[in-house]
């Protein structure tokens, strides 16, 4: 593995980075992560925080990296949601939006040039990972769903991690409405969809061996990398155990305990 990774790293431009698991714990930073990206970005590497956590605007994850001492700015923050606001713009361009989410990303969705709307007749009924849930809100995204609004969700993952307890996100809102009404999303924007990879090629007109996704997660994280042939890495700093990837049909290219190791392939 070693020289190929070295060889890989030769070619690849950007490291797309999850966050949770990868990067940091919770509110920890994973070993000396700022010096690894530093070093990274030292080497000449691009780097790409892509998370399916579509909970926050891109200020507060900025925020968020900046207060662990990772060097962070807006246009290097990719969420889903953002990932949905690319795929919504490029083929329903000025349709209506309902959102089920937060009041962060409802307006930042908003300001970059999404017509959202609280309408229960909207063009697309968007869910996001909305912490603020509320029963009502849930009622009205119904509604509107089935008042024939299409349905995009933006990530498909079924829980958040944290420290005492997995916590309840996006891809537990979809079930409770696929059983509750049998509505399943038309498109899922955020990992493992290729949505958000076609979009950073396009954006930055390169191929599939200029990028390395790098996460701890296979069934979101490296399945994204691999559906879009992209150089993929896992680490096991996080959600994955030795015995899940012995068992899983997605393989990574490269595996490493953490990030930090990446320094001794250069
Ligand atoms: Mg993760």
């Amino acid at each position: 593995m070693k020289n190929d990774l070295r060889k890989a790293l030769e070619e690849i431009e950007y490291f797309l980075l999850d966050m949770d698991g990868t990067i940091y714990l919770s509110d920890d930073p994973i070993g000396d992560m700022a010096n690894t990206l530093n070093f990274l970005r030292e080497k000449g590497k691009k780097i790409i925080y892509l998370t399916n956590n579509s909970s926050k605007n891109v200020i507060k994850y900025v925020e968020k990296l900046k207060k662990l001492n990772f060097y962070a700015d807006s246009d290097e923050v990719y969420s889903s949601a953002l990932g949905a606001v690319e795929y919504i713009t490029d083929n329903y361009k000025g349709q209506s939006v309902h959102v089920l989410g937060t009041e962060n990303v409802k307006e930042e969705l908003k300001n970059k040039g999404l017509n959202v709307t609280e309408s229960l007749h909207a063009d697309i009924a968007l869910l996001t990972y909305d912490v603020e849930l509320t029963y009502e809100k849930l009622c009205n995204f119904v509604k509107c769903i089935n008042n024939g609004a299409k349905y995009f969700a933006t990530h498909p993952d079924a829980c958040c991690p944290n420290v005492e307890v997995f916590l309840p996100d996006a891809g537990s809102f979809i079930k409770m409405i696929e059983v509750s009404n049998g509505f399943t999303p038309e498109v899922i924007i955020g990992k493992p969809s290729t949505v958000m990879g076609d979009n950073l090629m396009r954006r930055l007109n390169l191929t599939p061996n200029k990028f390395i996704m790098v996460g701890d997660r296979l069934h979101t994280d490296i399945k994204f990398g691999v559906n879009c042939n992209f150089y993929t890495m896992l680490v096991m700093s996080g959600e994955t155990t030795k015995e899940v990837l012995e068992k899983s049909p997605t393989k990574p290219d490269f595996i490493l305990d953490s990030l930090n190791d990446v320094k001794n392939y250069f």
